[in-house]
């Protein structure tokens, strides 16, 4: 998905744009006014902007001008000005100062998507370009499987206590998903499978919560000369991502500082939400749980694998209780199927679905508002989207074994009810699913995704 900034004044014009783009699955960010706009350019690198001319805070003719300005550093982007001022010497200066295309208002939706349209895809997060894995295969190994803490002891062996991480390997790529205490039996195996050589890992976070950072000081990769760790998150929405990952080996908490380690550890903030961990294709969606989580998929010769292990999926129609219909009538029912949608899209024909399920029914009823999942709701949302197999993820630190096998069979009942060929399972420490390439027909598909 690629980033559009649009700056304007105005909030039915800017409300209407935002509709249009985010239909057309462009991350849209907004501001009201020009030194805001030319803040969030600069914070998001976008591939494009949408600018009005006359507006607080500075002009639109200042923006174009402040953008090519930092060209060396903003890259490209494609400024598209609107406006209503017809005069032709307001356009004349207005391409003078740095924007592409100046659109009289009204704009048809229709004449922006044409010039967004071909705007070329975002250049990878790393500086190099690498060329797309060549392997025929993918691995997945489950290393965490638990939500909000670790819970160890005898009631979890089978599904297992360690808090979220998810080792995806695709040739001779490795990506992790999240840093939870699962991370740090993997640091272990990496260092018997590489016996002294150096480890190069993408570990890429879905969001600074502990559960999902707090195994980093104790992946011993971080620890050993040689290794290569390189850190993509988004920005938080308090503080920067180095800044919240640094916290946590502070001196009053951990022994050793971030800037200390033997490791090289690289933390890239994402400012795109398309780009490749290392050379495995990854897009990124903004999902529906507190402060700034993102859900991740990745492209692999197995097809797409989808992560989204923190995410509050909007409540499908059932018998609802008092308490949850209250919160909304028709209009929010219409919202919350627009944002299932667009979770649903973002997994369409994945290979594999790793969700939040984290409640029951009964229990989210409790719990509106926390930013997770009941089952039901995931194995919905993973029939909308079509999904092959669907991994129950992020457990209740309170569910014991007993209790995720009778989720499983609940899930398991609600697809058999659908009519649908769905796999489902929970996730479990040790466990690994393989992808191997599809075959030749099918295989466009897959790659693309
Ligand atoms: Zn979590
Ligand atoms: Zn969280």
């Amino acid at each position: 998905m690629k980033t559009i900034v649009v700056i304007d004044d105005e909030p039915v014009i800017r409300g209407m744009l935002v509709r249009h783009l985010e239909a057309s699955r462009w991350q849209v960010i907004e501001a009201d006014n020009g030194n805001d706009g030319l803040a969030l350019v600069a914070n998001h690198r976008p591939a494009a902007v949408i600018c009005d001319l006359l507006m607080p805070g500075t002009t639109g003719f200042n923006v174009c001008r402040a953008i090519r300005a930092r060209r060396d550093e903003l890259g490209d982007i494609t400024i598209i000005v609107t406006t209503g001022s017809s005069f032709p010497g307001d356009r004349q200066n207005a391409l003078e100062a740095g924007a592409n295309h100046v659109l009289i208002k009204p704009v048809p939706p229709g004449q922006i998507a044409e010039i967004l349209d071909s705007i070329p895809l975002p250049a990878a997060a790393g500086p190099a370009d690498p060329a797309p894995p060549v392997a025929d295969s993918a691995r997945i190994r489950f290393w965490g499987v638990r939500g909000s803490i670790a819970t160890p002891g005898p009631e979890t062996v089978r599904y297992g206590g360690n808090t979220t991480c998810v080792e995806v390997r695709v040739g001779e790529d490795i990506v992790v998903l999240d840093a939870g205490t699962g991370i740090r039996p993997l640091g272990e195996a990496l260092r018997r499978e590489f016996a002294g050589r150096p480890i190069s890992v993408q570990l890429l976070l879905t969001h600074t919560h502990w559960d999902h950072i707090q195994g980093l000081p104790f992946f011993s990769p971080i620890h050993a000369r040689g290794s290569s760790i390189t850190v993509l998150g988004y920005e938080g929405a308090k503080q920067s991502l180095l800044k919240t990952l640094s916290a946590q080996m502070d001196s009053t908490v951990f022994p050793i500082g971030m800037d200390q380690l033997a490791g090289n550890i690289v933390v890239r903030e994402l400012h795109e939400l398309e780009f490749r961990a290392g050379r495995v294709p990854v897009q990124a969606i903004f999902t529906h749980h507190p402060g700034v989580t993102l859900g991740y998929r990745l492209g692999t010769p197995g097809g797409g694998v989808v992560f989204m292990p923190d995410t509050e999926i909007m409540p499908f129609p059932r018998p609802r209780p008092v308490r949850i219909q209250a919160n909304g009538g028709d209009e929010s029912d219409d919202f919350n199927s627009y944002k299932n949608q667009l979770l649903a899209e973002f997994a369409s024909g994945a290979e594999v679905f790793i969700c939040d399920a984290q409640y029951t029914a009964e229990e989210y009823e409790r719990r509106v508002g926390w930013g997770h999942s009941c089952v039901d709701d995931t194995v919905r949302l993973a029939l909308q989207a079509k999904v092959k197999r669907l991994i129950l993820f992020h457990h209740d630190p309170t569910h014991d074994d007993a209790t995720i096998d009778r989720l499983v069979a609940h899930a398991r009942e609600l697809a058999a009810s659908a009519g649908g060929a769905l796999q489902i399972d929970a996730a479990a420490e040790g466990m690994e699913i393989l992808l191997q390439r599809k075959p030749r027909a099918q295989s466009p598909a897959a790659t693309a995704q």
